[in-house]
């Protein structure tokens, strides 16, 4: 029997950056968010092997993919001696700053956790998701949560409001690496921009977390490319309530009341001459 799943992409509602740590990565604060955009996975158990079917998009199909590295590990560490083929069907953007590939390789997880009959707690997969990529626990967890470290240490938050979103994905990717490397932090005192996108969306105010959206990456990705900026211009004029570039980017985010104001919004940017947009919404369990 074939398993179907979705696979949510995540936007950051606020992402700080502090300081590099002896292991190479930086120290964060992010607030966390699933959407309700998500890529499809098809599990098949089958009597050997690990095999990737990529139906669309522009990833790996090999063990390149995250999906693979995802299914080998758990594979390992449960001692599994049967096989899955696994069809992805993406619909999230790559390299977008939409922890697509994590979204994919958590899914992959879980799915094969139950498959498997492995019976692995939600702290397992995390510490086998932490070594897949750093977003990877997150989208385990799903929802609103405020990650430290380097994004794997979770902290659930209440769920925020089914806010609509406009995402613009810019015609090309950014490697998230090379967002980091050319990072220069300012002060290095904790700013509370995080803790007020948190009070922010416990007040369930679609107006606050509007202004309190904040990514420390952005200007780094704006130098590099400065058409990312300027989506960002053309979605405030558009009248979307606030405006964010998600993770390293290139996506950029408008945040609206509703679903309804989304499509309002998506209309008056293209009319603005903007490119294609994704419409979605915020997404929780509850
Ligand atoms: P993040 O926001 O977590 O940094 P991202 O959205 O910027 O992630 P991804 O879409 O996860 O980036 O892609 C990053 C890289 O991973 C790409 O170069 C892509 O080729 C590779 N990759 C491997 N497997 C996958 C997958 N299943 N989906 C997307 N990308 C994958």
């Amino acid at each position: 029997m074939a398993m179907i799943v979705k696979a949510r992409a995540k936007i950051n509602l606020a992402l700080d950056v502090f300081e590099k740590r002896p292991d190479g990565y930086h120290e964060v604060e992010m607030v966390m968010q699933s959407i309700e955009l998500h890529d499809c996975l098809e599990f098949t158990p089958v009597p050997e092997g690990i095999t990737i079917l990529v139906e669309n998009g522009d990833v790996p199909a090999g063990e390149d993919n995250l999906v693979h590295r995802a299914a080998k590990s758990i594979s390992t560490y449960g001692g599994v001696r049967t096989g899955v083929e696994i069809r992805l069907k993406k619909a999230i953007p790559v390299a977008a700053g939409l922890g697509g590939g994590s979204t994919d390789a958590a899914v992959t997880l879980a799915a094969l956790n139950k498959i498997w009959g492995l019976g692995l707690t939600l702290r397992e997969l995390m510490l086998l998701g932490e070594q897949l990529g750093s977003d990877v626990p997150f989208c385990l967890m799903e929802g609103t949560a405020l990650a430290r470290g380097r994004g794997e240490k979770l902290e659930s938050l209440p769920p925020c409001p089914p806010l609509g979103l406009v995402l613009v994905k810019p015609p090309f990717g950014v490697s998230t690496a090379s967002v980091y490397r050319a990072y220069a932090p300012g002060k290095l005192e904790k700013k509370p921009h995080c803790r007020n996108m948190v009070e922010a969306i416990e007040s369930r105010d679609p107006g606050a977390i509007a202004r309190c959206l904040y990514n420390a990456l952005e200007p780094v990705t704006f130098a590099m490319h400065p058409e990312v900026a300027a989506i960002k211009e053309k979605l405030l004029e558009a009248g979307a309530l606030g405006v964010l570039m998600s993770g390293s980017g290139p996506t950029v985010f408008g945040l609206t009341g509703n679903l309804q104001d989304a499509r309002t919004v998506a209309g008056r940017y293209q009319k603005l001459g903007g490119e294609q947009v994704l419409i979605s919404q915020i997404w929780n369990s509850a």
